[in-house]
């Protein structure tokens, strides 16, 4: 089956990149790289990236017979910014939940593909032990940076990811061999010294993770570094060259609210249960829960009004 009718479908359920790799086993090169950083200890808080090591490396694992790995794109940067003097938020918790706005619209476009030739599919949204980026990659979206995002050129990093493995035999594209050549912003402009320089990040000093993900106290340390982000950090992906003219996305459901741009130090640090959940129930900063916004609201510096 030829895979331009699964991109322009693709592309009208608002995913500005679609590519298509064959579903084979991920190469030796990655496999290593991923033991080293689990060997290393990089994974930090995050258990689950050391499961289901099996199933990371081979698709057919996910979906038996599994022929093709469609990988989409949606862009997620927003067009209007919380007030820099306010606890910062990551933009990709800005609107609601991309686990639900991104699947949602695989589920349509595997239903497309289901009925127009006879196979099965399965759809992933960080919701299997899949390498996401690797696949994007190998289907020519872009390249991993030194940030560990996917970069697609012309467009940037601002993107969720979303797979649909299929038994279908689709045309494969080739695989994006652009790199960060000389550029080493990211590595500079990370306040936790957390990216290797080998394309990894050591997530027991990424504060995304740590502000994120871990649960109970954070190190000390981490209130010399965290500056007013309460939820995320986005700073090696706003230093990024290729984020410069990123442009705002226009899907409704990332747009942010006004209450949520208004949000202040005062309001998330008096919030209890029903408001968060009121708030946040369909956004991903419930994976913080409240314990762990208001632990690294503890801990920001705020900042002021008018300072760069
Ligand atoms: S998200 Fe922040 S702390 Fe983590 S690697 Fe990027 S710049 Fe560093
Ligand atoms: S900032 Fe530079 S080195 Fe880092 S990901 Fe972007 S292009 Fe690569």
């Amino acid at each position: 089956m030829n895979s331009l009718y699964v991109k322009e479908r693709a592309h009208e359920l608002g995913f500005e990149a679609c590519g298509v790799a064959r579903a084979h086993r991920v190469d030796d090169e990655a496999v290593l790289r991923y033991a080293h950083w689990l060997a290393q200890e990089r994974h930090g808080c995050m258990e689950w990236a050391t499961r289901h090591i099996d199933l990371r490396d081979n698709p057919q694992g996910l979906l038996p017979g599994a022929q093709s790995v469609i990988v989409v794109a949606m862009n997620y940067y927003p067009s209007r910014f919380q007030p820099q003097d306010a606890p910062q938020f990551a933009y990709y918790a800005y609107g609601r939940d991309y686990h639900e706005v991104v699947k949602r619209r695989l589920w349509l476009l595997a239903a497309d593909i289901e009925r127009m030739a006879p196979c099965q599919t399965r759809c992933c949204v960080d919701s299997a032990p899949l390498r996401e980026r690797y696949w994007a990659w190998q289907a020519g979206l872009g390249f991993i940076g030194l940030n560990n995002a996917l970069i697609l050129p012309g467009r940037g990093s601002y993107y969720f990811l979303g797979v649909i493995l299929t038994t279908l035999q689709l045309e494969p594209d080739a695989p994006c061999y652009l790199s960060c050549g000389e550029c080493r912003a990211c590595l500079r402009a990370c306040p936790a010294g957390a990216l290797t320089g080998e394309g990894a990040v050591d997530a027991r000093r990424c504060l995304s993770c740590l502000t994120i993900e871990h649960r109970g106290e954070l190190p000390q340390w981490v209130e010399g570094v965290l500056g007013n982000r309460v939820f995320g950090c986005d700073e090696c992906q706003k230093c990024c060259p290729h984020n410069r003219h990123a442009r705002p996305t226009n899907v409704p459901e990332f747009q942010p609210s006004d209450e949520f741009l208004s949000l202040t130090y005062q309001r998330l640090a008096q919030m209890d249960q029903a408001e968060f959940s009121r708030l946040f129930s369909h956004s991903a900063v419930k994976r913080a829960k409240l314990a762990g916004l208001q632990r690294n609201l503890a801990l920001c510096t705020p900042r002021l009004s008018g300072e760069e």
